[in-house]
């Protein structure tokens, strides 16, 4: 019995040092410059830069597979560290804001349904594209709240998400969820933007929403900077031209143009 117990043990003891020894032969030594970038990247885990979270980012960085501008959640004084890190020229971005390019709220855009499956833009646009009789139309599930890491959407009464600037990062994973493509990035710079995502033309758009874009050319033609164009039936702003006027949004009949002013006040009042 006492034999049996010290072979045993005996054996144990030699599997424990061959472990031990095959643990340093095989070891995988961990760049300490990754662990470093890790610490510094906002730890989200977003998916904006394309790799499998934070970690998976930082190692593609010092692999030198991928770029610090690429991490959309960053701020300039993170993704300036990151290149003194990596020893690359800190040149800076341009940050970029998120924006609901669609007002056709529960009391304005025509539903052909009512829908009573899961709380989920992807879930509702697999029933025929979902309820609102306009295919370009918010389906107002909020799966681009859920996907915001950084808390910066909620959804209003009114059925549309609301963003607060001041936490938005730009990362754009709320548009990367959007089945309907209503979220976009804009350059922090813009001011002006057309809150809707139609292609339409106006006959289509009013059987719908009453607050879309119906393509008129109204703001095109008045716009002093020559900043906007139709692009397939939807006006779209040239941010390297706009001035910042505001003519095209006192010009547009369907009052589709918005100013971010305007939006953080009313993100403000949500508040409380
Ligand atoms: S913006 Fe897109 S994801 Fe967000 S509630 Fe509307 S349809 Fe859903
Ligand atoms: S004026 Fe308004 S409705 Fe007409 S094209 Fe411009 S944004 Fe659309």
């Amino acid at each position: 019995m006492i034999a049996a117990i010290a072979t045993l043990g005996g054996m144990a003891f030699i599997l424990a040092v061959g472990l031990g020894i095959a643990s340093r032969i095989f070891a995988v030594e961990t760049d300490p410059k990754i662990t470093t970038i890790t610490g510094l990247l906002p730890g989200a885990n977003c998916g904006g830069c394309g790799y499998a979270g934070c970690s998976g980012f930082a190692t593609a960085l010092v692999a030198g597979e991928a770029a610090p501008l690429e991490c959309k959640a960053s701020g300039a004084d993170a993704i300036q560290e990151i290149s003194k890190v990596l020893g690359v020229v800190y040149v800076p971005k341009e940050k970029t804001i998120a924006r609901v390019f669609c007002q056709g709220s529960l009391d304005k855009a025509k539903v052909r349904y009512r829908y009573q499956g899961i709380e989920d833009c992807n879930a509702a646009m697999l029933l025929g594209g979902g309820a609102k009789a306009c295919v370009y139309g918010c389906l107002g599930m909020g799966s681009c709240v859920k996907a915001c890491p950084f808390g910066a959407i909620s959804m209003g009464p009114e059925g549309l998400p609301r963003i607060d600037e001041s936490s938005c990062t730009g990362c754009g994973a709320c548009a990367r969820k959007c089945p309907k493509g209503v979220i976009e990035l804009i350059p922090a710079r813009q001011m002006w933007y057309i809150s809707c995502n139609s292609h339409h033309k106006g006959k289509a758009v009013r059987q719908v929403c009453e607050v879309g874009c119906i393509a008129c050319g109204l703001c095109v033609r008045n716009c002093p900077e020559q900043a906007i164009t139709l692009d397939n039936n939807r006006a779209v702003i040239d941010p390297e031209k706009c001035s910042g006027c505001g003519i095209c949004a006192e010009k547009c009949p369907q009052k589709v143009i918005h100013s971010r002013s305007e939006d953080r006040e009313v993100v403000a009042l949500s508040k409380g």
